[in-house]
């Protein structure tokens, strides 16, 4: 492991691929299709939205909007990455009653929720309808998007996530909703300021050392252990395990391209195959924490990884 750790030392390396350096959205596409079941049904290039609630056209333009150039964005990505469900259309469920929206699965209190089983992003219609209003103070608006962004990267992702580590599955997700400008801009030129920023907005505002959940509690969970860490944690320290795995999945995308070929490797072997837990083996996890510690430092980023209690 120790040439592997040695990547962080010498300076960024060129990926294998190159990356999209941006993504700018197209005109939306919103085509109404005949209700079902009393809800409202819009197809979007890539999606299919439905909602139970009446919502204002510029709303829907932009949630189709973000929607699409998500999904462009994780296509384009130079690793096999884009496997949304087969068949049908990956649906987006807009919910206006926040209770319903739970009832159906949602997280209490999140903007939007994929659920794997059912193939679908809910999204609570409420946040749409009033972006940026300061009443429901609950985030910031462009919070909401970016976690629309993280949970739509879930379903882009649907047929891919299976067998893979839960830190590479969020990682991967939290570094789109990084790229993400706005609106369905997606800037991929510098990522580093993008994940420092992204970073100390949520979770240290005044100071620049962030903390962030340890490597080695994060590298081999499932997503049921995921679930269960993040909720083991108060809800203000939730996102510390989400930093962790963001900054681990950086580390993988742009720490060199010995790193990034593995990652690529490990994307193209059949689920079945894969050992999520082994791909970063919990004893590696801590010089890959260390060198992780060592590359922000310089770039103005601290990083206090702490045990989970
Ligand atoms: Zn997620």
């Amino acid at each position: 492991m120790r040439a592997f750790f040695l990547l962080f030392a010498v300076p960024l390396l060129a990926a294998a691929a190159p990356l999209p350096r941006e993504v700018v959205p197209q005109a939306a596409v919103l085509e109404e299709q005949p209700d079902e079941g009393g809800r409202k049904v819009w197809n979007t290039r890539f999606f299919r939205i439905d909602s139970d609630m009446e919502l204002p056209r510029n709303q829907l333009l932009r949630l189709a909007q973000v929607a699409d150039t998500t999904a462009i964005a994780v296509k384009g990505y130079p690793l096999p990455l884009f496997a949304p469900p087969e068949g049908l259309r990956a649906r987006i469920a807009i919910h206006g009653d926040p209770a319903e929206y739970v009832k159906a699965g949602g997280f209490h209190g999140s903007a939007g929720f994929y659920i794997a089983r059912q193939s679908v992003v809910l999204v609570r219609g409420d946040f749409l309808m009033n972006p940026g209003d300061p009443s429901r103070a609950l985030l910031p608006a462009n919070y909401d998007e970016d976690i629309l962004v993280h949970e739509l990267v879930h379903l882009c992702m649907h047929r891919q996530n299976a067998g893979l580590p839960q830190w590479l599955v969020e990682g991967l997700a939290e570094y789109f909703a990084c790229a993400h400008s706005g609106g369905g801009r997606f800037a991929f030129g510098d990522m580093d300021k993008s994940v420092r920023d992204h970073l100390r907005a949520r979770l240290s505002p005044q100071d620049p050392k962030i903390p962030a959940i340890q490597i080695s509690e994060i590298c081999f969970v499932d997503s049921r252990g995921w679930l269960r860490l993040v909720e083991s944690l108060p809800q203000e320290e939730r996102y510390q395990a989400y930093a962790g795995s963001l900054l681990l999945a950086h580390c993988y995308l742009h720490g060199g391209t010995k790193r990034f070929e593995a990652l690529e490797q490990f994307l193209r072997l059949p689920p079945r195959e894969r050992k999520g837990g082994a791909f970063l083996p919990q004893d590696a996890a801590e010089k890959t924490q260390e060198g992780i510690v060592r590359y922000w430092q310089p770039r103005g980023l601290g990083v206090n990884f702490r045990p989970s209690k």
